[in-house]
């Protein structure tokens, strides 16, 4: 018999009852250490004082007005973000999926206002995830994602990631953007080079397309800047956002430049919740957080502690972890054995981490996470792939 759950996720038989930082507790007491951050989304970890203020104080006030009033934190927040950014303009929704959603809509309406609507196609990446939606899905592309579900929405073609001369082929004049997580998450913490990301630029530019980034996963701080395409000198058109964006409260975010917004007028989109009450209160806390002093460099950091350690670590066991890559606290490490089963044994050391695609375990811990924690985990890891290796290190 079907569960009343939909039975939709091979779930792990554990459950949580509250959390502290990095730390996550079971109701026996038992304590786990969360560097998957949930999905990379418990940015400032659990229970943060200032997420739980902000939520509480909010809770007590009022919820939800919809937005066919004035929200004064969408306001806030609206301008922290375009202050710290390329965009001039931000759409508040609730998950990764509406944000992407929300680009690509804007995308084929800054060609539709121009008078080009056969602009309509957008160019992906092999290994992309852009969300669960029929469009989302079609943009990312995968197979198994896909199958079953009837007609793939059209308009998405897709080039090896890292390809720019394969990327100017599928450029055509029905194509409206080209769509990019500069470091990819779920196809296995592949940070798009420097050269590729500029590259693409060049080609919109050239060809009179849009950029698009999806930044939902590595976005808000979590490579060590705001935006991980600031460690560029390139911006794209229209961004999305989410996961991070809202600590754990579910938030979204697309923004764009004046220019590529420039379709997206009084009635051309619109969300029931998206941008809150709550949702506000929460994403403005959290951005504060982010961009206090000194904040960020922590990051960049307590990233160079972990990746160090967990580089010695795959050098002295390669029959388990054959290297390390990612950026920041988005890291990943490249597994030589089944990826599911490194994350297993570390499961078993109360370390949590996430599963990727290309065989990675990624390691995302919260952007908060102390020097003592990288430590610990870095020893549970060890320890993991110590047994892994069956007791043997190759140093
Ligand atoms: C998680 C994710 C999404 C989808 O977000 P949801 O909130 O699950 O809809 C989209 N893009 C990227 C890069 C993601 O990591």
């Amino acid at each position: 018999m079907i569960e009343a759950v939909m039975p939709t996720y091979a779930r792990i038989g554990i459950s949580f009852e509250r959390g502290e930082g990095a730390a996550l507790f079971t109701a026996d007491g038992r304590r786990f250490l969360d560097f998957g951050s949930g999905i990379a989304v418990s940015l400032l970890g659990h229970s943060h004082p200032a997420l739980v203020k902000a939520l509480t104080d909010q809770a007590g006030k009022l919820w939800h007005t919809s937005n066919l009033y004035e929200i004064e934190g969408q306001k806030r927040l609206a301008k922290k973000l375009v202050d710290n950014c390329f965009a001039d303009t931000v759409f508040f929704c609730n998950s990764g999926a509406e944000a992407m959603e929300g680009c690509i809509k804007t995308a084929r309406k800054y060609h539709s206002a121009n008078g080009n609507p056969e602009r309509y196609r957008v160019i992906t990446f092999e290994g992309a995830f852009h969300g669960r939606t029929l469009a989302t899905m079609a943009a990312g592309g995968q197979k198994k994602i896909l199958d079953g579900f009837g007609p793939v929405v059209d308009g998405f073609d897709q080039a090896p990631f890292g390809d720019l001369a394969a990327t100017e082929k599928l450029i055509g004049p029905n194509t409206a953007a080209i769509l990019v997580e500069p470091v990819q998450g779920e196809g296995g913490v592949r940070v798009g080079e420097r050269a590729f990301l500029t590259g693409l630029r060049r080609l919109c530019d050239k060809h009179g397309i849009l950029l698009l980034m999806d930044e939902v996963q590595c976005g808000m701080g979590r490579t060590g800047k705001l935006f991980a395409h600031q460690w560029t000198d390139i911006a794209p058109d229209v961004m999305g956002l989410a996961k991070g964006i809202g600590g754990g409260f579910p938030l979204g975010a697309f923004l764009a430049t004046e220019e590529a917004a420039k379709g997206m007028t009084a009635g051309s989109h619109g969300t029931t919740y998206g941008g809150n009450l709550l949702a506000m209160a929460v994403g403005n806390a959290v951005i504060d957080q982010v961009l206090a002093e000194g904040f960020l460099e922590r990051v960049n950091v307590v990233s160079s502690r972990l990746k160090q350690g967990l580089a010695a670590i795959a050098d002295s066991y390669p029959t388990v972890i054959k290297g390390i890559r990612g950026t920041g606290l988005m890291l990943g490490l490249e597994c030589a054995m089944t990826n599911g089963d490194v994350a297993t044994a570390l499961r078993e050391r109360q370390l949590l981490t996430v599963p990727a695609g290309d065989n990675v375990v990624r390691i995302l811990p919260p952007l908060v996470v102390t020097d003592a924690e990288v430590d610990e985990s870095l020893e549970l890891i060890e320890s993991a792939c110590r047994d892994l290796a069956g007791g043997e290190s190759a140093s």
